[in-house]
């Protein structure tokens, strides 16, 4: 297998892991930063707008207050109050910058190694219990395996419907996702998971080394993402963990060894599925997205989430038992999509898992954590942090309740 080693590696080159690499990069420019992407890193980050077009402690405790209360007060507040409070500066910054194209430009210039069509498949640890060591890649083109070793790596990987990779590369790795109850529902269809890796304002996770920003990551948005606050969000968190990373790495104290036992189950997952009897995958999507809409969709009630259980637990039974018949390695577009639907569904047996852990209620202020033990998801629930103000004050005095 070969090996890269790297001292800073960011696994997705959406508006997160090109603005975290930037930043980075600024500020120790003498750090190697590599960008992984699934697919081509031009065509990655996402337009749109951003909240933080003004600056000022009134529009920060408006931005804090109108994340909180579409949250339904489910927020993480200290993530929330760090968004609220850096938007306007990073937002300017990322103008500055020239946008995704103008941070791409940079980067190529600054000499980040771009690892464009590698597809990351899973967080190895250390062998000795260190945090986290390395991430095993696909290089689709060549269906080769990858082993990047580095001093931090950072999951920037977004929540695209079609995978959710990296919230099931935690949860493989053992880390906790957070309020993966909390799904925005647009008409009969899912919008987006709000739920993620439990990350810290500075973007660090549980894992020792391990950084997530931008959509992978939860606890900003709480139930009801304000619009703007997903770029805000990317840029905000994107930017602490950048910094985080680069202040963190130590160049001269070499590289962890991977453990070998996880490196050699991370790979023989991804590879089991080639020359084994066809799959039907169109038909597993089509039965997780009648339980995604149905009895995990915005209606629930404790019996639906029973069945949803059920089904999601049929479905993870059904997915790993299914294989690719062809062999090849080389652009084997029905293996990836085979790994694509591994982690969509592992991902949203986290959303049924949590929802059961929730009574069902989205309205209860509870925090909502799942965590894979001994092959199974368990959660946990406890009660939502109010670290900075409670259900019926405000930061703005005349809208108290
Ligand atoms: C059509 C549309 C319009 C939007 N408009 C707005 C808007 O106006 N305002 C707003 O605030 N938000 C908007 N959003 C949401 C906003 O775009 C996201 O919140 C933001 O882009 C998230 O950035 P990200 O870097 O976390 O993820 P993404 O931009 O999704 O990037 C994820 C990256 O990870 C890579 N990746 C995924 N899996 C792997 C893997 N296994 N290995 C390697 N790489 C991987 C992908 O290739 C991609 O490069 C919009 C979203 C969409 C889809």
């Amino acid at each position: 297998m070969q090996t890269l080693d790297t001292d800073i590696v960011i696994v997705g080159g959406g508006v997160a892991g090109l603005f975290a690499a930037l930043c980075a990069k600024r500020a120790r420019p003498e750090l190697g930063v590599t960008i992984a992407t699934k697919h081509a890193l031009r065509a990655d980050a996402a337009p749109g707008d951003a909240v933080g077009q003004v600056a000022g402690d009134e529009a920060v405790k408006r931005r804090f207050m109108a994340a909180i209360e579409a949250g339904r007060w489910r927020n993480d507040q200290e993530l929330v109050w760090r968004l609220a409070n850096a938007a306007a500066v990073r937002l300017l910054e990322w103008r500055e910058a020239g946008g995704a194209p103008g941070c791409l430009a940079q980067l190529v210039a600054g000499g980040v190694r771009p690892l464009e069509h590698h597809r990351a498949l899973d967080l190895i640890p250390a062998a000795d219990g260190g945090g986290v060591a390395a991430v095993l890649m696909l290089d689709t083109g060549s269906g080769k395996a990858v082993l990047v070793r580095a001093h931090a790596v950072l999951l920037a990987t977004g929540c695209a419907v079609a995978s959710c990779d990296g919230m099931a590369m935690a949860l493989r790795a053992g880390l906790p996702l957070r309020d993966m109850d909390l799904v925005q529902f647009d008409g009969d269809a899912a919008s987006s998971f709000n739920g993620g890796v439990a990350i810290a304002s500075d973007g660090s996770t549980a894992m020792q080394g391990l950084y997530a920003a931008g959509d992978v990551a939860g606890g900003v948005h709480g139930a009801k993402r304000v619009a703007g606050n997903g770029l805000a969000g990317a840029l905000v968190f994107g930017a602490a963990a950048g910094e985080s990373m680069a202040a963190a790495a130590n160049p001269s104290g070499g590289f962890a060894d991977p453990d070998p036992a996880a490196l050699a189950e991370a790979e023989r997952r991804a590879f089991a599925p080639l020359g084994r009897r066809r799959a039907d995958l169109a038909s597993v999507r089509a039965r997780l997205a009648e339980t995604m809409s149905g009895d995990l969709g915005p209606r629930r009630d404790a019996e639906g989430l029973k069945r949803a259980r059920h089904a999601l637990n049929n479905l993870a039974a059904s997915i790993a038992a299914m294989g690719v018949p062809d062999p090849q390695l080389q652009d084997n577009s029905d293996w990836q999509d085979r790994l694509d639907l591994e982690n969509l569904v592992l991902v949203s047996h986290a959303i049924g898992v949590a929802a059961q852990a929730d009574d069902w209620d989205a309205a209860k202020l509870h925090t909502t954590l799942v965590r894979a033990e001994d092959e199974r998801l368990v959660a946990a629930t406890e009660p939502v942090a109010f670290t900075r103000v409670r259900p019926g004050e405000s930061l703005l005095p005349q809208a108290a309740e």
